[in-house]
């Protein structure tokens, strides 16, 4: 069962220039700002639990209002809140989970403090620079890293202790679109078991038993529980590619006229895949030019679900 608490936990403010500062903390540094926002705090909140949802809040809002001239903060850190943002392409008031903005996105974004808060100099008493600029804390932060990986031991329990249960309940409890993550993954003839998901303990179950019932569902399956991307203490999908899988959920859905709850074999859904969905890219493309969370998926453009119709169906 998922823990109730972690599930209805509440995002937590934050100004987006202290997510930098957090990391100067993690390199040994002494941020202005530690008492009074209370990092070491908020850094502890974040290793303990990596998909901590956190709100960005500036001295504006997401129009650059609220005000004509705003109250809060001081020039200079009201200038860094923004250059956050705008390295990140978030608004004011934006909520992203820890694990996306500082695992991935910050790192990748903001490498240096160069222009932000190592100005080359200073240009006036507003401007005064912070006292841990130039003394590289920013970097060592960066490279110690805050979001903690998913133990390699937990994930190898999940592995075992789910495919007992695939074995044991002789039903299968999939999220919609994974059915076709099993044709991409069997398009590209890779059969054997994969220590960071299930696809391949899916597919074999159908292979040997097409009528096998599938339950469909939303959200994280019985593929997940192994993933890097899993986390187990709410049991759902933390990849930051989450939101974008949970419209191929339901682009699935709409494609194939079910519904979550639905129960049907392997062989009636598959037929029904192979009538509707000849092209993937009917459920998996996300066209334009997209932030992170709606980038496409590889298999949207390499031919593996292309492949897998050439190779056929699972049991032929
Ligand atoms: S150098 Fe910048 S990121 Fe580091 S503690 Fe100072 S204000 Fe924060
Ligand atoms: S393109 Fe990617 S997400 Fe879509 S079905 Fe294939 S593997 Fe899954
Ligand atoms: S990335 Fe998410 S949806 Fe895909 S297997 Fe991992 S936990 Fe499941």
């Amino acid at each position: 069962m998922p823990n109730e608490a972690l599930c209805n936990k509440k995002p937590v403010g934050v100004r987006p220039h202290h997510l930098m500062c957090l990391y100067c903390l993690k390199g040994g540094g002494d941020p202005p700002d530690r008492e009074k926002a209370d990092l070491d705090g908020l850094l502890a909140e974040i290793e303990e639990d990596r998909n901590t949802l956190l709100t960005l809040q500036t001295a504006f809002d997401c129009m650059g209002g609220p005000t004509t001239f705003p109250t809060k903060h001081d020039p200079a850190t009201r200038r860094k809140d923004l250059q956050v943002l705008r390295a990140l392409n978030l608004v004011p008031d934006e909520t992203r989970c820890a694990f996306w903005m500082l695992g991935t996105r910050l790192p990748q974004s903001i490498p240096t403090l160069e222009g932000i808060c190592e100005l080359g100099g200073e240009s006036g008493p507003a401007w005064k620079q912070c006292p841990l600029a130039y003394t590289g804390a920013y970097e060592k932060g960066l490279e110690a890293g805050i979001i903690p990986d998913r133990p390699k031991d937990e994930m190898a329990r999940a592995k075992e202790e789910s495919v007992e249960e695939m074995e044991r309940l002789g039903r299968l409890r999939i999220r919609a679109h994974h059915l076709l993550c099993m044709m991409c993954f069997w398009g590209r003839h890779h059969d054997e078991p994969l220590e960071v998901d299930n696809l391949y303990e899916a597919v074999e179950a159908i292979r040997e038993n097409p009528d096998i019932e599938i339950e469909l569902i939303e959200g994280a399956c019985m593929i997940c529980p192994p993933c890097t991307g899993y986390d187990p203490g709410r049991e759902i999908c933390d990849a930051m590619c989450a939101l974008r899988d949970r419209l191929k959920d339901l682009n699935t859905f709409h494609l194939l006229g079910l519904k979550p709850g639905d129960v049907i074999s392997g062989h009636d859904v598959y037929e029904l895949i192979w009538e509707r969905i000849p092209d993937i890219k009917m459920v998996c493309e996300n066209p334009g030019n997209l932030i992170p969370e709606w980038a496409n998926c590889g298999g949207v453009s390499d031919g593996r679900y292309e492949s897998a119709r050439e190779r056929g169906k699972f049991w032929e």
